[in-house]
């Protein structure tokens, strides 16, 4: 028996009132930031390429050099509902694996959709009724961001349209019945309701879609609709990782009351938001040069393995190539990854200040294969009770993995982790996982170098330009 204390709760009146941006401190640190190109020029893009797409407030938080940007009061009072989240230590299953680590983890999986997207959702559908916007399109993969915007959409009176990807569509029934249950209208993408969506059918019928190709379709729909409709992006973004920060925020001063500070940041990355959430309270005092041995390892699918085999590149952030060119690890835009059950994680990209820190060695990454990792989502249910979402399931297999590597190295470590959200929608993945019938899928080279193909020959400072 241990009666080590298990929950550490913020009082309510802890709540964050202000999210951090990491974007000054890693200029601080000497690391120069690159800015996204318009597709065609390839000069810097100006905030009037954004502004079909979103309201002023948010490209002035996606340019924002402030390290503080204040949290809006109608935005608290939404946050309220579910924040302050828990942060937990995993005493069960640190004894299952009789590690000498201590293991802790955030849990956003308590907000209403079962993630950390409403953080961002809330906040994106707030300044967008400001702005004066109807009507918000949006691509979802697994269903999480479709989630999250549907219900931020009701709250803030806003009609709400979710491309979603077809292979999570069909595997997904009930996420889309919640989306719908908030309202939303939801397509099943590609679609023939857009020229991307049709382009792509026209080359392959039985495409089973792409965050990528959802992504140009639900661009296409603002861009073309005079300004009535604007266009919300889920993760990658400076604004949406900049929302997001509330979870590490909570989290440090949650470290704090257990008295033990992390030695490493684990999370799991599609686009790279809940994991900077997370991280980027705890990196800006690394790049402050506060906490020098603070590791940050960032866990991301064998089946789309952007930071581990992608390269540092400018590419299109979506499929159709509509948006900016955006300074990233990618796998080329072009690159559709298998269906895996991790829809969330199904990106070509990761955002661009999450790939500077990987770029310049402040942050580690590492790809796991699917029954690996489901592996790990059922060793942390059977201990810790929590069925973690397929995503989420990427971090919790990295931070097993550093509690035996503790262990066999008879060390004491601290490790914190995110899990981003529950796994209650995806008893699909864990009926394959559990009859045996999740493939094994990596990630084909020939798939990989036939998309890199496709990567615009626009030079990045510091890196070789292509043969
Ligand atoms: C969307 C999603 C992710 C991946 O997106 P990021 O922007 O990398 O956070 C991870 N976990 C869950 C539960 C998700 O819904």
């Amino acid at each position: 028996m241990t009666d080590a204390p298990i929950r550490f709760d913020l009082p309510h009146d802890q709540l964050p009132t202000a999210w951090l941006n990491i974007m000054p401190s890693i200029a601080q640190a000497g690391i120069q930031p690159l800015p996204p190109l318009h597709p065609g020029t390839h000069e810097p893009v100006t905030p009037d390429l954004l502004a079909p797409l979103f309201p002023e407030a948010l490209i002035l938080q996606e340019v924002s050099t402030d390290p503080w940007v204040d949290i809006p009061g109608e935005i608290l009072d939404v946050y309220r509902l579910w924040r302050p989240s828990p942060l937990q230590r995993a005493v069960r299953l640190e004894k299952a694996l009789q590690t000498t680590a201590r293991i802790y983890y955030k849990y956003e999986g308590v907000s209403p959709a079962g993630s950390h997207k409403p953080n961002t959702a809330i906040a994106q559908a707030f300044y967008n009724k400001v702005a004066g916007t109807k009507r918000l399109a949006t691509e979802t993969g697994a269903g999480q961001w479709g989630s999250a915007l549907a219900m931020a959409s009701k709250f803030f009176g806003l009609d709400c349209q979710v491309f979603m990807v077809k292979a999570s569509y069909e595997q997904k029934p009930y996420r889309r019945i919640f989306m719908e249950t908030f309202g939303a209208e939801v397509v099943p993408s590609p679609s023939p309701t857009t020229q991307a969506g049709k382009a792509i059918l026209e080359a392959d019928p039985d495409s089973t879609g792409s965050l990528g190709i959802a992504i140009s379709e639900a661009v296409e729909v603002a861009a073309t609709s005079g300004g009535a409709i604007k266009y919300s992006l889920g993760s990658v973004l400076n604004h949406v990782l900049l929302h997001q920060t509330v979870i590490g925020l909570e989290a440090k001063a949650q470290m704090e009351l257990t008295g033990d500070s992390p030695d490493v940041v684990i999370g799991c990355v599609g686009g790279g938001s809940n994991y900077a959430g997370l991280a980027y309270p705890f990196m800006a005092d690394r790049l402050a040069g506060a906490t020098p041995d603070l590791r940050f390892l960032a866990t991301e699918p064998a089946a789309c393995p952007t930071l581990t085999e992608g390269r540092f590149a400018y590419d299109f952030a979506d499929t159709g190539q509509m948006g900016p060119l955006i300074p990233m690890y990618t796998l080329g835009h072009t690159f559709v990854p298998a269906p895996v059950h991790a829809g969330g994680l199904r990106y070509h990209g990761d955002s661009p200040s999450l790939s500077l820190l990987v770029k310049h060695g402040h942050m580690e990454a590492v790809a796991f294969s699917q029954n690996a990792v489901f592996d790990a989502a059922v060793q942390f249910a059977h201990t810790e009770g929590i069925v973690p979402a397929p995503e989420s399931a990427h971090a919790v297999r990295g931070a097993i993995d550093e509690a035996i590597e503790a262990r066999d190295a008879g060390e004491e470590r601290v490790i914190l982790f995110g899990l981003s959200g529950h796994g209650a929608f995806d008893m699909q993945a864990y009926d394959d996982y559990l009859n045996g019938r999740l493939p094994e899928v990596e990630y084909r080279q020939e798939d990989v170098t036939a998309s890199m193909a496709n990567v615009p020959d626009v030079p990045v400072p510091g890196e070789p330009t292509r043969a």
